[in-house]
This record gives C-alpha cells, structure tokens and sequence, in this order.
C-alpha cells in the first residue's frame, strides 16, 4: 500500500501544470515533462472578469477540479500562473494588469489558498517567451528576446531556460519605450510609446487618417496588408511605418541585450514583412554594429504558448 502511495506521489509530480489567466478565458493545461511540446490535458473556462475578483478565483477552483476529473491525475504540489500584469516583488501585489479587478491583489497567495498548493504567477508574455525558449522556436537558445506584437506591444526575457524578471518585474516591457519624434499619448501616462505606433490597433488609427477614410473602423492589418500588396499608398506608408519605427524600437533592444534570438508572437507578428531582409538591414541601421545576425523567428506555439509556458515555470 505504500509502496503504491508512493508511486502515485512519483506520478503526480512528474507533470508540469499551468494556468493562462486571460481576459475571457482561463485556459489550464497539464504537460509531461519528457514530451512537453504537446499538452496531455488542456481545459478552459470563462473568466468573467466582470464578477469580480473572487468569482475569477472561483473559476480557477473549477478548471482545476476539471483537469484532475479528465486526467485522473490529482493536482501537483506546485503550479504555474500567466496573467497580463507583474507582480510587483517588494509588495507581492499584482499591477498592470488589463484585467482590472485583479490588480491590488495577492495573486499568488489568493490562488495558494483556492488551489490548496503552491503557485508561481509570471507575466504572460514572460510565459511565452520561456515557452517558445525551452519547447518552441528558440528552443535551446542562451538568451531570447519573446516579443507580443498585437492589440498591446510586450515581451519577455528568457535566459538558458529561465525567465528574467528583473528588480520590479518590468523586463521586457519594451512596449512602453519612447519612439524619438512620437507624441500619442499612451494610457501609461507618457507618450510616443511603442505601443502607441506599432500595436495593431496604433497601425489601424494610421490608416484611416492616411486613407482619409475614418468611418473604415472595420479594416483590420491584414487587409490593410492585402492593400499594400495590390498599391494603396496609404496602406504601403501604413506597412513603411511599421518597419521603420519596429526596427528602431527593436534596435535599442538589441543594443543592450544582444539576444540570440528574438520570437515575435502576436497578431501584428503574422505580418511577413516582420521577418524580410528589408526590415533586416532597417534594424541594423539602429545597431552599435556593422553586422545583424540574430535570427527573427515566428513562434512555433501559437496559442498554447502561454499556457505552455505557465507550466514549465514548475519545472526544476
Ligand atoms: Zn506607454
């Protein structure tokens, strides 16, 4: 008996489980360490972030219940939480977050007592850098450079496996440096941030006042991007900006952290001109060098990167 006991503890903790604390949904995933790339178990429910913060823990009760009934493995001793937002290291409350009702909280402790186990919470978009580092496409790579480049701009910092969180919790946060010559405020406080030229929604605003066509409030990046292919002027100087301002913001990335490889994640990021030996030699002109090497990799997750990644924060 307690040789089996024993065995089933092995067993338990031989997996890797993580939670992506989304906006509409909270996705759970349960993967085994010596196939990690594919989850052995994956669930979601809502968030309903609208019932507050309380109901969103409730929600978290009821997909971990849900995973142990699908898997008939019983939870781990530890967990891994991605969540837009940082907890902030000197106080351990969560900040930032888009999901407003979360923020002021104690994430991490609240979601130990729910769960009855331990919890590790991470940034999301450090989840998918260190998702796309230890499975995906930077997989074996010494220092990656993990970019979130959709609606909001963002990113992580992965060193040999392990995310780099910095003394505050911001690392990574290129998205809310200042682009030279830019002044859209930001809802940061500043302005000329990244964010403000570069998300989907920033390039979308730059359309519509190129084209002279502000009631085209429908016409997303990729038909803006289909336009450019068939000549629209406004949609061609939409992309030109794009590449332009992404190599300068990524030049100065570039030149402090040197990475080995960048992996851009996000809708924006679909974009093949991201990735075009034009956009190559742009970001090389931002460079303290007179080469550019790095690899510029498409993320070879998808959408389980985040909640990949929460999980492989479990991993010793
Ligand atoms: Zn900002």
């Amino acid at each position: 008996m307690i040789g089996e006991l024993n065995a089933n503890a092995t067993k338990e903790q031989r997996y890797c489980w993580g939670f992506d604390l989304g906006g509409t949904k909270i996705e759970g995933a349960i993967l085994d360490p010596a196939h990690p790339d594919k989850a052995l178990h994956r669930l979601r429910v809502p968030t309903e972030s609208s019932e507050g913060y309380d109901h969103i823990l409730d929600q978290f009760s009821k997909l971990i219940v849900q995973l142990e009934q699908a898997s008939g493995i019983k939870r781990p001793e530890l967990v891994g939480v991605g969540t837009p937002g940082v907890i902030v290291p000197s106080t351990g409350l969560l900040r930032n977050s888009n999901t407003l009702c979360l923020n002021g909280h104690s994430l991490t402790q609240d979601l130990a007592v729910t769960l009855g186990c331990d919890v590790i919470v991470a940034n999301d978009a450090n989840c998918c850098a260190l998702a796309e580092a230890t499975l995906g496409a930077a997989k074996g790579c010494h220092t990656v450079f993990g970019i979130i480049l959709g609606t909001g701009v963002g990113g992580g910092i992965t060193i040999d496996g392990k995310i780099l969180s910095g003394a505050h919790g911001i690392c990574g946060e290129w998205g809310h440096n200042p682009i030279p010559g830019e002044i859209t405020p930001c809802y940061c406080g500043r302005s000329g941030c990244v964010e403000t030229v570069i998300s989907g929604p920033a390039l979308e605003h730059f359309y519509r006042e190129q084209s002279g066509s502000e009631f085209l409030t429908h016409l997303r990046l990729p038909a803006i991007a289909e336009l450019a292919g068939k000549g629209d002027p406004a949609a061609r100087a939409t992309l030109e900006r794009l590449r332009e301002k992404f190599a300068m913001a990524l030049g100065a990335v570039i030149n402090i952290l040197d990475p080995d490889a960048i992996v851009i994640g996000g809708g924006v990021g679909n974009l093949d001109l991201l990735y075009q030996e034009e956009t190559r030699a742009a970001i090389l002109r931002h460079l303290f060098n007179d080469q550019f090497t790095t690899p510029i990799l498409r993320p070879a997750l998808g959408d389980s990167a985040g909640v990949f990644g929460a999980a492989m924060l479990t991993k010793k």
